[in-house]
């Protein structure tokens, strides 16, 4: 198996959903030399409210828009799942694909989406969220948890930690996009299909006001905030 390992995996709901989240700080990353890759699990068919859109153009305009984005970051490799969009289950096929890029690409760290917002949340973001966590642990670190895996030379690994993004709750980790902002902005910019200015006319401003409010007690101007969960076992 010839795959290069990720620092970093960011595993999104949907395309455009790791930009709102950590765009800002995956770009301090991969200016740092990390490897970052993304894990995209839904082909996004259903985010639109043009009745003339199909749903196979729109997962493929929704999908060179994250390539865009994607470059623009400077994220290493963008996997695509193409489930359907709103079709995600907790199910032992779905976390076993995730613990099998895990396996392969044996990420430090993991950044999604947290499953326990409260209420109103889309369903996939709370699936995707729990079945990352429950491939991290246990599924991804146990020797016996798929012994085809082993066969196939996929070894346990043990992420050290993951990042919940959307996580307004319980936010107990922040950090600084403040010099990363502007990149992150036109990242989502790339999201035409989404954000388009006719869709979202007060992106920026709606941006900079929640980086702003996210980073109140910090030192600096602009944050992304996370709930980080240590893995120790
Ligand atoms: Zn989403």
């Amino acid at each position: 198996m010839t795959v290069k390992k990720a620092h970093v995996m960011v595993v999104t709901p949907h395309p455009d959903d790791a930009e709102f989240g950590v765009a800002g700080s995956v770009v301090h990353w991969a200016r740092a030399g990390k490897d970052v890759i993304y894990v995209v699990c839904t082909n996004g068919d259903k985010g639109t409210s043009d009745i003339n859109l199909k749903p196979a153009e729109l997962a493929q305009i929704r999908e060179q828009e994250q390539l865009a984005a994607a470059k623009l970051l400077g994220v290493r490799e963008v996997v695509f799942l193409r489930h359907e969009d709103q079709s995600l289950e907790d199910t032992p096929e779905f976390r076993k694909e995730i613990v099998r890029l895990i396996r392969m690409y044996r990420p430090e760290t993991i950044v999604t989406a947290d499953p326990y917002r409260r209420y109103i949340w889309h369903r996939d973001h709370r699936i995707v969220g729990q079945v990352v966590l429950d491939a991290v642990f246990p599924y991804a670190r146990d020797l016996f948890a798929y012994p085809d895996m082993l066969e196939e030379g996929l070894q346990p690994h043990k992420v050290k930690e993951v990042l919940l993004w959307a996580s307004l709750e319980d936010i107990n980790y922040r950090l600084d996009v403040t010099d990363t902002f502007d990149i992150k902005l036109a990242a989502l910019r790339c999201h035409e299909s989404q954000v388009g200015n006719n869709r979202f006319p007060q992106l920026e401003e709606w941006l900079r006001q929640r980086a702003r409010q996210l980073a109140e007690g910090e030192d600096f101007e602009l944050a992304e905030a996370f709930h980080r969960v240590e893995i120790l076992r």
